[in-house]
């Protein structure tokens, strides 16, 4: 990824999308911001328990380190679902102030509105942006291993497919910071279920143990089917960077116990 510094926070971009002229995209880290302990700092999760004008402070300066209109920022309410939101011109700015008020149940959204910054927000689980240069259709998804499992990624390929006609060898995608293969250790209840839909799963599963646990490698699993529904491999960029293993530039949900804020991940069309 490339990391640029900006005042006191840091922000990410994928490579294989810096270049486009017709998006804004970012990926942010947890510097920079105004949340207090254990949400320092770059909070940008409403949902998990900090000062609320905190987390819309944060929002806007990621917002404007970005030139982005903060009342553009969409957000899903991210359920672990397999569920992909078209988003129109309605839906602009919903849940960037409140998250009751984020688009429902879902773990995905696909526009082709202009300035619509739709963004995930993560702290573990895995963050999806996808940009179709062709059609000019862009797409984020929020996949932790149950979001994986109903096929969130090729949901998001398929709704730009349908509704866009989209071809999936147009589409650039950036897999984000995550927790990776290294750190994500899971039990046999989620491992029986990765087997179960994915044949090939054994492939994905590192280091089990007696025990029936195991390290589940979600950033090829996510790679595979969107490989699957036609993306091309070489047009993946996947970080590899793993939040538990970089907790001064990412929110863990798991190395922070359970207590911790969120970094977003979005695209807009310009
Ligand atoms: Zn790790």
């Amino acid at each position: 990824m490339i990391e640029q510094g900006i005042r006191s926070s840091k922000i990410l971009f994928f490579r294989n999308l810096h270049g486009y002229k017709e998006i804004k995209h970012f990926v942010s880290t947890r510097s920079g911001g105004v949340s207090k302990a254990p949400f320092d700092s770059m909070n940008l999760g409403l949902h998990v328990g900090d000062e609320r004008e905190d987390v819309i402070n944060n929002r806007k300066i990621v917002a404007s380190y970005l030139n982005i209109d903060f009342k553009n920022m969409t957000i899903a309410e991210q359920t672990h679902s397999g569920n992909v939101a078209v988003i129109f011109e309605e839906q602009r700015g919903k849940g960037n102030t409140c998250h009751e008020n984020s688009v429902s149940n879902s773990d995905a959204m696909v526009t082709d509105v202009k300035n619509i910054c739709v963004t995930i927000l993560v702290a573990d689980c895995v963050p999806i942006i996808f940009f179709d240069p062709q059609r000019r259709v862009i797409g984020v998804a929020h996949a932790g291993w149950r979001g994986t499992v109903r096929f969130i990624a090729a949901n998001t390929v398929n709704t730009m497919v349908k509704k866009f006609g989209t071809l999936p060898e147009d589409i650039m995608v950036g897999i984000g910071p995550s927790i990776g293969p290294c750190c994500y250790k899971v039990g046999p209840e989620v491992l029986s279920q990765v087997r179960a839909i994915f044949k090939t799963a054994p492939d994905f599963i590192k280091n089990e143990s007696r025990d029936g646990t195991g390290y589940l490698d979600l950033w090829s699993l996510n790679s595979m089917q969107l490989i699957n529904e036609g993306v091309l491999k070489e047009n993946i960029d996947i970080a590899r960077i793993c939040t538990a293993h970089n907790q001064q530039d990412f929110f863990s949900y798991r190395a922070n116990k359970g207590e911790t804020g969120r970094f977003g991940v979005g695209i807009e069309l310009c």
